[in-house]
């Protein structure tokens, strides 16, 4: 049996009623999202919808495991905004998911899709479990009773998933399935992210990673530091924290250190980030063990002496006493949320330059965009199509997050959040409140 419950108007006055310095995510992307609407001077209706998420599910995910035994998880999917398009963000698998944590990534989707004028609203969603105790048919089962409680939110015009947080793309092939045996036709435009040989596109694998490099260059180019003399320090080594490392590597930076779950990597003459990759994939994805590298504890890596830090594992990683002790000239934000909201002031104070989350990540979103594109075509671009799209709209991105935070004197990341509540604003005053 399933249930699901649909949560509207979550009142804004009891969000923001709760304590800012705690690290919700929601507080964390509200506290901002308050700044930028006071220079927007949003009024307050205004300031209201859309700090509200439209809709808000969350359903019981019962499944049968190995063992013969039942059991149930929660189920979340939140639709921030469907202002500017259908919902679109990954759902994310882990332990500790919770509906405030999906609300402000689902939030963030909304701005970054603006950012990277991409015409979709944010939405985001998570299982609560723990996929790395669960064989591939417990995924299978929870991942295909997930969709099927939410075949009526998904759809390639309504809400589109994608991967995130160990999700990957069997997983997105599994939503296609399930969703497309429940319309009677194969339907491959409900998720992004898929495999490429089920409609899914050349070079998405890899486009959060390169968007980061695009901005990191790009913010590199504003403080005159040349890759070649650069060092760069990593936090996680997933799929966008992985990617970024080689790529940066390829620009000529010297990536000292790199983490992931089993601990900080450092070498000062630079890490072979390659020979890391390959370790890691051999060793069940993990870099336990690997040889050619001191190992170092996580706010070691965070406040090494390095010109770039990239913050690419998750939320609330560097609080107010990290920032105080960061020494990088430019943080790029890979993951989402990666930085508290009080430690702000004390970077900007500092005069780094952080280019925020929904600015240096967007670059998932855009080839998902550029995915869904190809897949309503029945059209599919080479590569290289994909790769100087996405970087064109990255420079793009960069350059008009740039331009907003210069006309007001304010940080890129107040910057990204003005431009894309403006984008959203003025699409809502355009459409006007249906009644
Ligand atoms: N999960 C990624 C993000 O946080 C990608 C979302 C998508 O492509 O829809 O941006």
């Amino acid at each position: 049996m399933s249930f699901e419950k649909n949560v509207y108007a979550v009142s804004l006055q009891h969000e923001i009623a709760m304590k800012v310095e705690s690290e919700n995510p929601f507080e964390a992307m509200m506290a901002r999202f308050k700044v930028a609407s006071d220079i927007l001077e949003l009024d307050s209706g205004m300031f209201e919808f859309l700090s509200t998420p439209a809709r808000v599910h969350i359903t019981a995910v019962p499944v049968v495991m190995d063992s013969g035994e039942l059991k149930v998880f929660e189920g979340i999917r939140v639709i921030h905004s469907d202002t500017m398009g259908p919902g679109k963000g990954g759902i994310r698998f882990a332990p500790d998911v919770h509906v405030d944590e999906v609300k402000a990534l689902a939030a963030w989707m909304t701005w970054k899709c603006a950012v990277v004028s991409v015409p979709f609203g944010g939405a985001k969603g998570g299982v609560r479990c723990d996929p790395s105790k669960m064989s591939p048919g417990e995924l299978e089962r929870l991942t295909r009773r997930y969709t099927a409680n939410l075949i009526d939110v998904f759809g390639p015009d309504r809400d589109i998933p994608a991967p995130d947080m160990n999700t990957n793309e069997q997983i997105m092939a599994w939503i296609v399935d399930t969703y497309s045996m429940h319309m009677r036709r194969t339907e491959t435009a409900v998720v992004t992210g898929k495999p490429i040989v089920l409609g899914g596109s050349q070079g998405r694998v890899e486009a959060t990673g390169r968007g980061v490099m695009t901005c990191t260059l790009a913010g590199m180019e504003k403080l005159g530091l040349r890759p070649n003399q650069a060092t760069v320090a990593i936090q996680g080594f997933g799929n966008v924290g992985s990617v970024t490392a080689k790529l940066l590597q390829m620009q000529g930076c010297k990536i000292v250190a790199v983490s992931d779950v089993s601990g900080g990597y450092y070498n000062e003459n630079g890490l072979d980030i390659e020979a890391m990759i390959a370790y890691s994939k051999n060793n069940r994805n993990s870099l336990a063990g690997y040889p050619e590298a001191t190992s170092i504890d996580n706010e070691t890596l965070l406040t090494l002496d390095v010109d770039i830090l990239v913050p690419a594992a998750k939320e609330n990683q560097i609080t107010v006493p990290v920032a105080e002790k960061v020494k990088a000239k430019i943080i790029v934000e890979g993951a989402n949320g990666p930085t508290v909201a009080h430690a702000d002031k004390i970077l900007h104070d500092k005069g780094i330059m952080v280019i925020p989350d929904i600015l240096a990540n967007a670059g998932g979103v855009t080839v998902s965009y550029f995915e869904w594109v190809q897949d309503r075509q029945g059209y599919f671009w080479s590569k290289e199509r994909v790769n100087r799209r996405l970087d064109r709209k990255m420079e793009e991105a960069f350059h008009d997050v740039y331009q907003t935070a210069s006309k007001y004197d304010i940080s890129l990341r107040i910057g990204a959040y003005v431009m894309a509540i403006d984008k959203v604003a003025r699409a809502l005053r355009l459409r006007g409140i249906y009644a």
